[in-house]
């Protein structure tokens, strides 16, 4: 089997993806036309979008997605289109993570939760092989006010929703000053899992923070390592919390954190035996899929097969789920795992 072929069946489990970020040329250009039914230009947006990404123009790409999302039936179309592709790449377990957004005279925060929700119901039946959460992105950028709303709803939608919404992503903007640990800790105190992009950018008092409230999950933790501008201080502190970091090669790379694959912190991260999984962080911003992912980390770190297969029995148990669905998920890799080794 090829290793495109093994990345590919292999079951797997995304636990850091935008929604937004996630979609993809086709559905950008399905989400046009629903807005646009008379219109012929559904083809120049893939143009556009085709052509910020080979630019690396990542926020255009953003720009146009979060346009498209701007009413409960887009939301609900892309959440579905979203699940549908990574269920066609044998993701087995995806957690993916959104801000509400309020769109004046068009959706509310709440309904466009609920459009989520409501996609994931209907998922539930079409695509019965992935089992699928939602995590509430607080955006630092957009300040306190918003912040607070959003972990309200989280709250909210927790006690409605408990099979869905599982916990709190704390994302946007990093050079932004303000990382409401206090919201994110009422959040916890409710019962939701936190999971916080850390160490994007260089900021040591920041990142200090961060692993001094621990979060339950990590996201990126690229200026930690010496070698990237991090410290021995901010390393030694993350390797003792043992908390699991979520890494995004293509995302790292196409944003220029980190100059290349084979510098990125993975490599540090996976030697010294702390907990990882891979993720796509936005799949469509950075034309990248979970598969992909695996083999790139395969390719560039020298992973065998077998070594996959552990990275991905490993992530069950940084995932947000129940025991129950946990057992479920290490019984799929566990099977996949047996008829690898027959072959
Ligand atoms: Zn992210």
């Amino acid at each position: 089997m090829s290793l495109e072929s093994f990345c590919q069946s292999l079951p797997k489990l995304e636990l850091h993806a935008h929604l937004n970020g996630s979609l993809s040329t086709d559905t950008l250009k399905q989400l046009y036309k629903m807005q646009n039914p008379d219109s012929e230009d559904g083809e120049d947006i893939v143009m556009n979008i085709e052509k910020f990404s080979s630019f690396g123009e990542c926020f255009a790409v953003f720009e146009v997605a979060h346009s498209l999302t701007v009413t409960p039936q887009a939301v609900f179309h892309a959440t579905y289109n979203v699940i549908k592709e990574f269920n066609a790449e044998n993701v087995i377990y995806l957690e993916l993570r959104s801000t509400p957004r309020a769109v004046y005279g068009k959706m509310s925060k709440q309904e466009y939760i609920e459009a989520i929700i409501s996609a994931f119901q209907i998922c539930k039946t079409d695509f019965p092989d992935i089992i699928v959460k939602l995590l509430i992105s607080v955006n630092r950028k957009q300040g306190y006010k918003a912040a607070k709303e959003n972990v309200d709803l989280a709250i909210d939608f927790f006690i409605k929703y408990p099979q869905y919404i599982v916990g709190l992503d704390l994302s946007g903007d990093p050079k932004t000053t303000d990382v409401f640990l206090e919201l994110l800790e009422e959040a916890r105190r409710a019962g939701l899992k936190i999971a916080a992009h850390c160490a994007e950018i260089l900021n040591e008092v920041e990142t200090t923070d961060i692993l001094e409230f621990k979060p339950d999950r990590l996201g990126h933790c690229t200026c930690i390592h010496p070698n990237l501008q991090g410290s021995n201080k901010i390393l030694d502190m993350l390797f003792n919390s043992k908390i699991p970091v979520e890494l995004c090669l293509t995302s790292n790379v196409q944003c220029k954190t980190v100059p290349s694959y084979g510098s990125h912190q993975f490599k540090y991260y996976y030697e010294a035996g702390h907990p990882i999984c891979l993720s796509t962080d936005d799949k469509g911003v950075f034309c990248t899929s979970l598969s992909r992912e695996y083999e790139i980390a395969s390719l560039t770190f020298g992973l065998r097969q077998q070594e996959l297969i552990k990275l991905c029995m490993l992530s069950v148990q940084y995932a947000f789920a129940t025991t129950e669905e946990k057992n479920l998920l290490l019984s799929k890799i566990k099977n996949f795992n047996h008829k690898f080794c027959e072959q």
